[in-house]
């Protein structure tokens, strides 16, 4: 197999089932194509009670501050296979598209960076930081990952995360930053009862109304110049006995926010609180906030954010719009060792039945990367 060629490459990861947590030999044919092209390669393996162990592959080539392609080979799982105009690990092509779990999200864009890598011999310090957990837990994964490198005396000058960020077209959108999230489950405590004395009891559902507006009716911010406004939606109530002469003793509602970099968890977790104990009395509920929030960050716009969108422009013709919007990704935690863009290929199809990428959105996004290397590194 030619690493130059992005279409070979991608289709051979494509064909490894590597659906998160397995490998499925994703990692190892990542190995045999870089060890050559003079990469330093480890896998190290990472454990932790309740959680699959997960394989990630750390390469680098020269010495010093290395620029890196992050990623992961970890998929969703197909769904239903039937469904599927062509198998989930076929790697087919068919009218100029690549079908295949993993197409876009994103064996594609590694591919693109292995052939980017490849084709530029010369550049170095480069390194790749590659999991197979990010479609998972993101526990054993690049989080980990980081940690081990960082200890091995490892530095970053820069990253660039393969994600797809293309809502239409390569060249549409550059993700420079990302919302955190935080999630929690408040119980709105009360006194179980008979319906028809209510005196000896204290319904809980009383103060479900003022629970919820004190978590969604004030703003909780305006928005910044590149973050929309933080947002709090409930997504889940659960009370009552199921008979209809019973008080029940208890109601609990489970929320989700996505928050900008007006705030962290730690001060969210503190208005939050602050404004249900000013509603409901503060001892008339308990809030329990999920382990592990993600943080927001942001990559200010400057030399890196512009080295991405020069690359992407001269091959497009487009300068990407530089976003923060979507789920988290693992820019979440690369971002505490070096400034971190997201670029990769087009969305559209990505965890669907039928996932495919352009042919030519391969050759080109590797174009992209290695003009992105090259500025990096010379
Ligand atoms: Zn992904």
């Amino acid at each position: 197999m030619d690493p130059k060629d992005p279409v070979a490459v991608a289709q051979a990861l494509i064909r490894c089932e590597s659906v998160t947590p397995a490998e499925g030999g994703a990692q190892a044919l990542l190995e045999s194509l870089l060890a050559p092209l003079g990469f330093a390669v480890a896998r190290p393996t990472f454990s932790e009670p309740d959680t699959p162990d997960v394989a990630n592959l750390y390469a680098r080539r020269g010495e010093g501050p290395a620029f890196v392609f992050a990623g992961h080979t970890d998929v969703v799982p197909p769904g239903d296979l039937a469904r599927w105009r062509e198998g989930p690990f076929s790697g087919v092509i068919v009218d100029g598209e690549l079908h295949g779990r993993g197409a876009v999200d994103m064996k594609g864009a590694v591919a693109c960076m292995v052939a980017a890598v490849a084709r530029r011999p010369e550049a170095a310090p480069v390194a790749f930081l590659i999991t197979g957990d990010e479609e998972g837990p993101s526990i054993n994964g690049t989080s980990k990952l980081l940690e081990w490198a960082a200890g091995r005396g490892e530095r970053f000058s820069a990253c660039l995360l393969g994600e797809p960020t293309n809502p239409e077209a390569l060249g549409d959108v550059a993700k420079i930053g990302r919302r955190g999230s935080l999630s929690a489950v408040v119980t709105l405590q009360g006194a179980q009862g008979h319906v028809a004395y209510p005196h000896l009891a204290d319904n809980p559902l009383r103060r479900l109304g003022p629970a919820l507006a004190a978590l969604m009716d004030e703003p909780l911010d305006e928005g910044t110049a590149h973050f929309q406004p933080s947002h709090l939606e409930v997504v889940g109530v659960e009370s009552g006995t199921g008979a209809f002469n019973v008080i029940p003793a208890s109601a609990t509602l489970q929320f989700n926010v996505r928050f900008n970099d007006r705030h962290t968890p730690d001060s969210l977790k503190a208005l939050l609180t602050d404004r249900l104990a000013k509603a409901l009395g503060p001892d008339a509920f308990a809030i329990a906030f999920q382990p592990r929030p993600g943080e927001a960050f942001l990559t200010a716009p400057g030399a890196f954010v512009d080295l991405v969108s020069d690359a992407v422009e001269a091959e497009t013709g487009r300068r990407p719009a530089l976003t923060t919007g979507g789920g988290t990704s693992d820019a979440r935690f690369i971002k505490s060792y070096c400034p971190v863009v997201e670029f990769g290929l087009v969305g559209q199809t990505m965890h669907q039945v039928d996932e495919r990428v352009a042919v030519a959105d391969l050759e080109t996004l590797t174009r992209i990367y290695e003009r992105a290397l090259v500025a990096a590194c010379g």
